[in-house]
């Protein structure tokens, strides 16, 4: 298993599931509190009853669990409601603000600015650009919220199902890549225009995932796909041979790429970003790719 390096590690048993948790932070940001005081994350996993929780983790400097809070499924445990819990009041850590930068190939034309304000790693990531509609919406857990101004053009209910999904992704990674949040953008912008169906969340989540995700194909996966491609080319979404066999081909034998590894070195000349991510979305479920997503570890004894 590779984990980023870039990242610090975190353990601690949950009090609820017994599980023992292994998660990994930005250690800039961690950087940021001086000897006495806490910070706060918040770790959401499988606990309890197979129930999804969040646990609100207070972890000093030395990247100790000193008190951690289980948050219940649609609360917001307000500051009152935590400090009577009788536990080390945490130091509060401003939020940092980041921005997304654009892509060459970003025209803007649907998607005018966005601000995610992710509580999760405390940060606002802002796409600056010109006026727009606003429309808004947030994640299950309230963790994370999402504002967008959009083409006047787009239906403003379809707009905030997109940022909706979008929210509850981001809600359930804890390895955030920031570059991903760019060839998000890139996906988004020409993507508002349709319905967010069960394809496009799985794509949402293989572009968020993309710098953890490591796509697998075989030999045998290849010739079956030869064989098989005038019986499957009609239920598929892009019309080129070539471009399906491209990504197929390399991808036969990876073991260190990662999906954005793939399309940044081998494919990125031939095939437009949101292309490369549908066929291989599609290639996913004919099972002519694996997609081994490492997130993060836990370990249960
Ligand atoms: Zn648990």
């Amino acid at each position: 298993m590779t984990i980023h390096n870039k990242k610090v590690k975190i353990e601690y048993e949950c009090n609820l599931c017994r599980k023992t948790r292994v998660i990994y932070v930005d250690p800039t940001l961690h950087s940021e509190v001086d000897s006495k005081g806490y910070i706060e994350y918040v770790d959401l996993h499988n606990c309890e009853d197979s129930k999804l929780n969040a646990i609100i983790l207070y972890v000093d400097k030395s990247l100790t669990v000193r008190s951690q809070v289980p948050v219940k499924l649609g609360t917001d445990a307000s500051a009152e409601q935590i400090s009577s819990f009788n536990i080390p009041t945490p130091q509060k850590v401003d939020f940092s603000t980041k921005k997304i930068s654009k892509l060459k190939s970003f025209k803007a034309k649907n998607l005018k600015t966005l601000l995610i304000n992710d509580r999760l790693r405390q940060t606002k990531f802002i796409l600056d650009g010109s006026q727009g509609v606003e429309v808004e919406s947030k994640s299950e857990l309230g963790y994370i919220d999402i504002k967008a101004q959009v083409n006047k053009q787009i239906e403003q209910g379809r707009a905030k199902e997109w940022l909706s999904k979008l929210a509850s992704i981001l809600e359930a990674i804890i390895l955030l890549d920031e570059e991903m949040l760019s060839y998000l953008i890139l996906y988004l912008d020409p993507n508002l225009e349709k319905n967010p169906s069960t394809d496009e969340i799985l794509e949402l989540d293989l572009i968020l995932h993309a710098k953890s995700a490591y796509p697998h194909s075989t030999l045998k996966f290849y010739s079956v796909f030869r064989r098989q491609w005038s019986n499957i080319k009609d239920s598929l979404t892009i019309d080129s041979f070539s471009s399906y066999e491209k990504v197929i081909t390399h991808c036969i034998g990876n073991q260190h790429k990662t999906l954005l590894d793939v399309y940044q070195q081998k494919i990125a000349k031939n095939i437009a970003f949101e292309d490369f991510v549908t066929i291989v979305n599609e290639l996913s479920q004919l099972g002519f790719l694996n997609i081994e997503k490492i997130e993060f570890i836990t370990i249960t004894d």
